[in-house]
């Protein structure tokens, strides 16, 4: 992506602009939300889905997601 934001971008503190949450794959409008709610929680403390704010439908983080959202 390249969505760089010139006036955060060039400051050195700043490690990395914060990651823009991906589009529904299902209705292509909501923004997916990270839902880290207990009942969805699997083996792993750091598990979480992808909610939908337009649809309400979930969906499993990617490896890359997983690495980008955490
Ligand atoms: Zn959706």
């Amino acid at each position: 992506m390249s969505t760089r934001i010139s006036t955060t971008a060039e400051r050195g503190s700043v490690p990395s602009p914060p990651p823009i949450p991906p589009t529904c794959p299902n209705c292509r409008q909501g923004l997916l939300w990270k839902d880290t709610r207990a009942e969805i929680r699997e083996n792993d403390e750091h598990h979480w889905r992808w909610w939908c704010g337009n649809c309400s439908k979930r969906f499993r983080p990617t490896e890359e997601h997983l690495r980008r959202f955490n």
